[in-house]
C-alpha cells in the first residue's frame, strides 16, 4: 500500500471494511506497510509501545511475522517519519501549502527526537511483546564474555577503554554502534578522520584490492599519484616522501633520516611526549620511559619543557610565553655535550595534554636546534590533515617549516598507512649511506588508493573548514559551561583538536584526574566517547572524526553539562 496510516483505513464497529488511497502503492517488502501503520499509530499515544504491540499482535494473527521483520519494524518506522518530516519541509517552500500536508509534522519530529534515545533491540522486544516469535538470533558474544576471552588470549599490557568496555559492531560517520544498535558519538577517534567507514574510502580500497596489490619494487601509477597529491598539501621544500605502515614506523624512519643527515645521535623531545611503541621510540617518549614500566631516560635523550600556557614556569607571561619556552630549548641545547641530531615534537602536543603551543614557540625552538646542527621533526600523527581547521597541517599555525614531517593515524582513515615527508637534501643524505630502503607493505597500491581517497574526501567535502566551524561551536559550548562547573579549568584547542582540563581549584589549578576519569565514564554511559590525557590524566581529549555535525556538538555539550552536574555536586 505504501501509506497505510490510520486516516486511510475505513472502520465499521471494530471491523476494517476498506482501505483508501492507492496513490503510493509500490512493490516493496510487505512489512513496510506494518511499519508505516506503526509509525503513525504511535504518534501521541499515551502508551505508544503497548499500542504498537497490540497492532503487531493483530497483524501477526493474520500474517505471521518473522524475527527479522520484527527487528526491522523500529528502524523502518524511524525511516518513515524521517521521510515524512523531510517531505513536509520541502513542501513549506511551495506556494499555497495545504494545512493537511503538515498535520503530523510536529508529532513526527517529537517522536523522532525521542526515538534517538531508544535502544533498537529493546524497541523490537517491546513491539513483539504480545506475539510468540522464537528467540532473537545470536547477536554475537556479549561484551563481558569478549573481555574474558581477550584476557585469556592477550597480554594484560593490552588495555581497554572505560570501566564498562564498549563492544562495537559498526561505525558510520561520527558514530559507533554497539551490539544492540545503539549509536555512540565518537569524539575520540582521530583515525577515522573523514568518518567511520566512509563509503568513498571503503570503495577505493575494495576496488584496488580486487585489481592489484604489490610493492614498491614494481612500478605502478598510484604510488606517484599519491605522493604528488600528498606533497601538494605541504610547503614546496617538503617534496620527498616515504610511505610506511604505522606512526611508529614513520617516527623510527624520521630519526634515521635525521641521524643520517646530521651524523649526530642525540634527540631533544618534549615532556610527556609519545611518539610510538618501538624500542627506540619508547626511549624518546617520556610518557613511556618515565611512566609505569619505563626504564628512565637514556643519556642521548634530552627533555625540553612542555610549552603549556596554562601551567608551567611561564604562566601569566602573556605574549612572551612561546618565546620563553623556545629559549628553554636553546638552554637545553647549550647544556648538551654533543650536538643534537633532531628536535622532535608534535606540532600541537596531544598525549602531553591537548596543548596549543603559544605563538613563537616553534620558531624560537627551531632556531636554536638548527643553530646547533640538528633537524626539526614535527609529528603530525594526531593533528594533521585539516583537523586544526585554519590550516591543513598543525605546524602551519606557527608559521614554520620543519625538515621532516611525520604522518599517521588519519592518513588512511583506519587503513594502516603512515608517511614521512622531508626535503630533497635529507632524502639524498639517507640514500648516500648505501643501505637499501624497503618496506614490504609501505606504499602498496591499496594503501595509496585509500590515502588518495582520504585526501579527495577532505578536500571535496570541505572538512578542514568544517572542522574549524564545528570545532569552534564545540569549544565555545564547552567554555560556556565553565561558570556553572568550576571543575573546568581550561578549554583549549584549534578546530577539532580540543582539550578540557579539569582542576580541583581554579586558582591553584590542582589537577583533577579522578574527576576526569569519572567524567569520561559518565559520558560513555551517555553514549559520548572521549578519553583522558596529559601528565596528570586530567585533560578530556576531544579529537573525533571531522564529519561531526553541529547538532552532535550541541549534544556533546549538553551531555558534558549533565554528567558534570551529576558527578560533581
Ligand atoms: N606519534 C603520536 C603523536 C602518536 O599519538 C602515536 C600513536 N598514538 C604514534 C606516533 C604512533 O603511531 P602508531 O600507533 O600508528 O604506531
Amino acid at each position: 500500500h505504501g501509506d497505510l496510516n490510520d486516516e486511510n483505513v475505513l472502520v465499521e464497529g471494530d471491523r476494517v471494511v476498506g482501505v483508501l488511497d492507492f496513490g503510493d502503492a509500490l512493490k516493496n517488502p510487505l512489512v513496510c506497510d506494518l511499519a508505516i501503520a506503526l509509525a503513525y499509530l504511535l504518534l501521541g499515544q499515551p502508551d505508544p509501545w503497548d499500542a504498537g504491540a497490540r497492532l503487531v499482535e493483530g497483524y501477526h494473527a493474520a500474517r505471521p511475522l518473522s524475527i527479522t521483520e520484527c527487528e526491522l519494524l523500529f528502524p523502518l518506522m524511524c525511516g518513515r517519519l524521517a521521510v515524512s518530516v523531510t517531505i513536509a519541509a520541502g513542501r513549506r517552500t511551495q506556494e499555497a501549502p495545504r494545512d493537511a500536508w503538515f498535520s503530523t509534522e510536529d508529532a513526527a519530529w517529537r517522536a523522532l527526537e525521542g526515538y534517538v534515545e531508544v535502544d533498537p533491540v529493546a524497541a523490537a522486544d517491546r513491539l513483539a511483546a504480545r506475539i510468540d516469535v522464537t528467540p532473537w538470533p545470536d547477536r554475537g558474544a556479549p561484551g563481558a564474555e569478549l573481555l574474558a576471552r581477550r584476557r585469556a588470549r592477550f597480554s594484560p599490557a593490552l588495555s581497554v577503554s572505560f570501566e564498562t568496555p564498549l563492544k562495537t559492531v559498526r561505525g558510520r560517520g561520527a558514530y559507533l554502534y554497539d551490539g544492540r544498535g545503539r549509536a555512540h558519538l565518537d569524539l575520540y577517534n582521530n583515525v577515522c578522520h573523514v568518518g567511520h567507514c566512509h563509503p568513498r574510502v571503503v570503495a577505493a580500497g575494495r576496488a584496488q584490492m580486487g585489481r592489484l596489490n604489490t610493492n614498491t619494487r614494481y612500478l605502478y601509477d598510484l604510488l606517484s599519484e599519491y605522493a604528488d597529491r600528498l606533497c601538494a598539501t605541504l610547503p614546496p621544500e617538503l617534496d620527498h616522501c616515504f610511505l610506511v605502515n604505522s606512526g611508529s614506523e614513520a617516527n623510527e624512519l624520521a630519526l634515521r633520516l635525521a641521524r643520517a643527515h646530521t651524523g649526530h645521535r642525540d634527540v631533544i623531545v618534549l615532556e610527556n611526549a609519545y611518539h610510538g611503541h618501538t624500542t627506540t621510540l619508547i626511549d624518546i617518549s617520556p610518557y613511556k620511559f618515565d611512566g609505569p614500566g619505563g626504564e628512565g631516560r637514556k643519556d642521548w635523550v634530552h627533555v625540553a619543557p612542555m610549552p603549556d600556557g596554562y601551567r608551567g614556569p611561564y604562566r601569566g607571561r602573556g605574549r612572551d610565553v612561546g618565546v620563553a619556552y623556545g629559549q628553554a630549548v636553546g638552554r637545553l641545547v647549550e647544556r648538551m655535550e654533543r650536538p643534537p641530531a633532531a628536535f622532535i615534537a608534535e606540532s600541537l602536543p596531544s598525549v602531553g595534554g591537548q596543548i596549543v603551543p603559544p605563538e613563537g614557540y616553534l620558531e624560537t625552538a627551531f632556531r636554536h636546534v638548527r643553530g646547533a646542527g640538528g633537524l626539526c621533526i614535527l609529528d603530525e600523527v594526531q593533528v594533521g590533515f585539516g583537523r586544526v581547521g585554519t590550516h591543513f597541517w598543525g605546524f602551519q599555525q606557527q608559521g614554520v617549516v620543519p625538515d621532516v614531517v611525520v604522518m599517521g593515524k588519519p592518513i588512511g582513515n583506519g587503513h594502516p598507512l603512515a608517511a614521512v615527508v622531508t626535503t630533497e637534501a635529507v632524502a639524498r643524505s639517507f640514500g648516500r649511506t648505501g643501505m637499501e630502503y624497503f618496506s614490504t607493505f609501505g606504499g602498496n597500491p591499496v594503501s595509496c588508493a585509500i590515502g588518495l581517497a582520504v585526501l579527495e574526501v577532505v578536500e571535496e567535502e570541505g572538512l578542514q573548514a568544517h572542522a574549524l566551524e564545528v570545532g569552534t561551536t564545540l569549544r565555545d559550548g564547552l567554555r560556556s559551561l565553565m561558570d556553572r562547573h568550576p571543575v573546568i579549568g581550561d578549554v583549549r584547542g584549534r578546530g577539532l583538536f580540543i582539550g578540557v582540563e579539569l582542576v580541583r581549584d581554579p586558582d591553584t589549578r590542582e589537577p583533577a584526574p579522578r574527576e576526569a576519569a569519572r567524567l569520561v565514564n559518565a559520558l560513555r554511559e551517555r553514549r559520548i566517547l572521549t578519553g583522558t590525557d596529559g601528565p596528570h590524566e586530567n585533560v578530556i581529549k576531544i579529537k573525533g572524526p571531522l564529519v561531526l555535525g553541529e547538532a552532535d556538538a550541541a549534544l556533546a555539550v549538553e551531555r558534558v553539562d549533565e554528567a558534570l552536574a551529576e558527578l560533581i555536586r
